[in-house]
């Protein structure tokens, strides 16, 4: 049997994959069964930060794992608490938490959200947590339910309560639905999954001082957005902003999985032994490579990231058939006259694979590519969109 049949008779079938295998990769080139080379313009979904394979991060894993592997948090160990150090410097929170994935980062941010609403207001009926529409949070029963998508709210009911919805860039109907049960606001700075739409700064900033006036905590999901996407170390710190929580993962690890849950003044002292914990969570292995990317992304290294944006924005300007480019950063969001899925199967015929989001042609490249590679994928994307 061949690696695809093997795999669609084996595995559940949960994902419309394009019918490649990737077999190996350096830098922003993957390559598949048969040596064939394709520029990554995905990233494994905006997680291999470094791209494949990355030298200084293997070492940095391997180290470790030739060093002790897993501990269980029963225990001290040294890379996780450099890790949370360095976080905490570059993001202005105050603590972290650890789990694996997005979506457990975010189980995280709710369980905070509610458990400071009810230690400080002692009233259980203030749990609700508002999102907005065209949000994604993940795919546990929580974040299901906190993603504000109605396509996601079938079949796996019933979903838990203690959720609504507002639609984003509109501060007065937040603030309608925002009653006295409301604890937190969530929202990613720049939706990802839903269409790689950016919140007006406006909103960001209203939304801001709203929840600052009414004790009502601001979690922002930076799962997407966050280490180094937008050009930033944190999407919100293009803004004029400080959210009381933060969560992220993708990209943290540079391609092993993490999720964070950063925490603000606020709510530092919130979660208290036994209140919340996950075996894997803090991986000493994988947080020796999660250190040895976010040391990375310094001030120099993200002015890079914001210029390679801005090289891809003019190539797309003088682009035909493109109707408008959305997002920030490497993470961009292309809507053009034609069909985004098309595009992308045309894209790995010629060796360039880009992501998709809803109608949208969806970039996330690793972001150290070179400004070749990075051409080189720009030429053939934009070849593809104009035939
Ligand atoms: C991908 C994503 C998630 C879910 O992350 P997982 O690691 O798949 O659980 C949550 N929020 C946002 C904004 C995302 O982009």
């Amino acid at each position: 049997m061949t690696v695809i049949e093997t795999d669609k008779k084996y595995i559940a079938n949960t994902y419309a994959r394009y019918p490649v295998t990737l077999v190996s990769g350096h830098g922003a080139v993957a390559v598949d069964e048969n040596g064939k080379e394709y520029i990554d313009m995905g990233s494994g979904i905006g997680v291999n930060i470094f791209g494949y394979c990355d030298k200084e991060w293997a070492d940095a894993v391997a180290q470790q794992l030739n060093t002790i592997q897993h501990t269980s948090n029963l225990y001290y160990t040294t890379p996780g608490a450099e890790l949370a150090k360095i976080l905490c410097e570059k993001s202005g929170m105050k603590k972290c938490f650890f789990g694996n994935s997005g979506a457990e980062a975010n189980e995280c941010a709710i369980k905070t959200a509610r458990k400071y609403s009810l230690d400080k207001y002692n009233n259980p009926d203030r749990n609700v947590i508002v999102t907005l529409n065209q949000s994604f949070h993940g795919r546990t029963l929580a974040t299901l339910t906190a993603t504000g998508q109605d396509t996601f709210h079938t079949t796996f009911g019933p979903f838990p309560e203690g959720f609504a919805y507002a639609p984003a860039n509109d501060f007065e109907k937040l603030k309608e639905i925002c009653n006295g049960n409301v604890c937190a606001i969530m929202m990613e700075i720049v939706q990802g999954e839903g269409g790689v739409i950016a919140l007006d700064k406006n909103f960001i900033k209203k939304v801001y001082d709203f929840c600052k006036e009414s004790d009502i905590l601001l979690i922002v999901d930076e799962v997407q957005t966050g280490n180094g996407r937008t050009g930033k170390m944190y999407a919100y710190q293009n803004f004029d902003i400080m959210p009381d929580i933060v969560s992220t993962a993708k990209g943290i690890a540079g391609g092993l999985p993490m999720g964070v849950c950063m925490f603000g003044e606020k709510t530092a002292d919130t979660l208290t032994p036994g209140s919340h914990g996950s075996t894997y969570g803090m991986n000493p292995a994988v947080a020796a490579g999660a250190l040895s990317v976010v040391k990375r992304l310094d001030d120099e290294f993200l002015n890079g990231v914001v210029k390679k944006s801005e090289y891809i924005k003019a190539r797309l300007s003088e682009c035909k058939n493109v109707k408008s480019v959305s997002g920030m950063g490497l993470m961009l969001g292309i809507e053009t006259t034609k069909d985004s899925k098309a595009i992308v199967s045309k894209c790995i015929e010629r060796g360039v694979l880009p992501l998709t989001a809803k109608t949208k042609i969806r970039l996330l490249p690793p972001l150290n590519i070179s400004d070749e590679e990075l051409k080189k994928a720009m030429d053939i994307i934009t070849e593809v969109i104009e035939e």
